[in-house]
């Protein structure tokens, strides 16, 4: 992994909140964002002097490594968002009508399970499918709700945000097909962390969120629709083009579903975070992983830990959640940031499905993320902290 010193200012901190968004970001990152804003700081798509064909070509370069990151033969198919709550809004509400029925795990994080509340209330019929005990769904029991009566999507998180767990999403999305149903995917947790190749998971929508695992800035996301599927947008508004014809949203992609001037430095950011992943993507998930499976066989053995999720050799995304007995996690999230520098998130990771599924509704647990950044001293600082915390 690439040293962290250059871009670890203001404070040293022990980093374990990946889940929630990665930090620090490469320097090429940084870079990218105040290039975006000094050098092309321009509207992208919009005027055709020489500072904003040199936007336009910053957003298309980073939809060009996006698509080839998620293997998708054609950008066009892949749009920015505001992250991935609004990607998730858009898979959702543009895609799911009154009337319809949803077939939906029990790990959703609110940018779904809100959405589906809404759309519950509309007349939409969402059947929850629940995982097992260690936050993992099981394909034959969503095969089983599927066919008990005609579906339009089968909606699954690829990873938790709060055990890691990676659902079968190939698996589902063949059960999806054969009853003629949708196949859409909260891939917040798969971005970056996993290996993720569209085509082969064959998932009729994709949302991603820009800023944790992708390493981009706060404030972007991406949503990927397959070719020949269309949803409704969610805003109306200018594209730079197509004003001449009616006050119709243009149909074409990806303006279709980008209304209003894009969030270009984020963009930028994005971009570069994405092109770094193509060339180090492997290296970077090979040590999270390694980080990741050591620091759970850690907590697993500290007395007083309980440790939630897929055992450590199972596959995961870097994300390890725990509750400790006799102390609240909201408590040990305050002790380990102010006496050992550790920065780790407790409560409900605003999933509270996952935590109903778990058992952990009540209090929650302590979730340490392990990401881009982190080391092997870190994992045995956030060890050693513990066992002094629980002694
Ligand atoms: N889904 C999951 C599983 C998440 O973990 C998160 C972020 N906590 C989101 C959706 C929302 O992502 P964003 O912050 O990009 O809106």
């Amino acid at each position: 992994m690439p040293d962290r010193e250059a871009a670890d200012a203001p404070q040293r901190c022990v980093y374990f909140d990946h889940g929630a968004t990665s930090w620090p970001k490469p320097l090429e990152v940084l870079e990218a964002v105040r290039a975006a804003m000094e050098e092309h700081g321009a509207n992208p798509g919009r005027g055709a002097y020489r500072m904003a064909l040199a936007a336009s070509r910053l957003v298309f370069d980073a939809r060009r490594a996006l698509a080839d990151l998620f293997r998708v033969p054609d950008a066009r198919d892949v749009f920015f968002a505001s992250g991935c709550t609004e990607a998730c809004n858009l898979m959702l509400k543009g895609l799911i009508s009154p009337g319809d029925r949803v077939v939906v795990s029990s790990m959703e994080h609110n940018a779904v399970s809100r959405p589906l509340h809404v759309l519950a209330q509309q007349g939409v019929e969402v059947v929850v499918v629940r995982a097992d005990e260690t936050g993992v769904v099981h394909a034959h029991a969503f095969e089983q709700a599927v066919r008990e009566a005609p579906t339009r999507a089968v909606v699954c998180q690829h990873a938790s945000n709060v055990t890691g767990s990676i659902q079968p999403i190939a698996d589902l999305a063949d059960i999806a097909h054969e009853s003629g149903a949708l196949m859409l995917v909260d891939g917040a947790q798969g971005g970056g962390h996993l290996d993720v190749d569209l085509p082969a998971l064959d998932v009729d929508a994709y949302a991603i969120s820009g800023h944790k695992g992708m390493l981009g800035p706060q404030g972007v996301g991406v949503l990927y629709i397959r070719p020949g599927l269309e949803a409704r947008e969610l805003l109306e508004g200018g594209t730079g083009g197509g004003s001449s014809e009616s006050d119709e949203q243009p149909g074409m992609r990806p303006e279709r579903y980008e209304a209003g001037t894009p969030n270009t430095p984020g963009i930028a950011g994005l971009g570069a975070a994405t092109r770094l992943l193509l060339v180090h993507g492997d290296e970077w998930r090979a040590t999270e992983q390694r980080l990741y499976r050591t620091l759970k066989e850690g907590l697993l053995a500290v007395p007083g830990v309980t440790v939630y999720g897929p055992a450590p050799e199972e596959p995961a995304a870097p994300i390890v959640s725990i509750t400790c007995d006799g102390i609240e996690p909201d408590r040990l999230a305050f002790l380990l940031d102010r006496n050992y520098g550790v920065a780790v998130r407790s409560g409900l990771h605003c999933a509270p499905w996952a935590h109903r599924t778990l058992g952990t509704l009540e209090t929650g647990t302590l979730r340490l993320g392990v990401g881009w950044g982190d080391t092997d001293e870190d994992v045995a600082i956030v060890l050693g902290a513990l066992r002094e915390i629980l002694a």
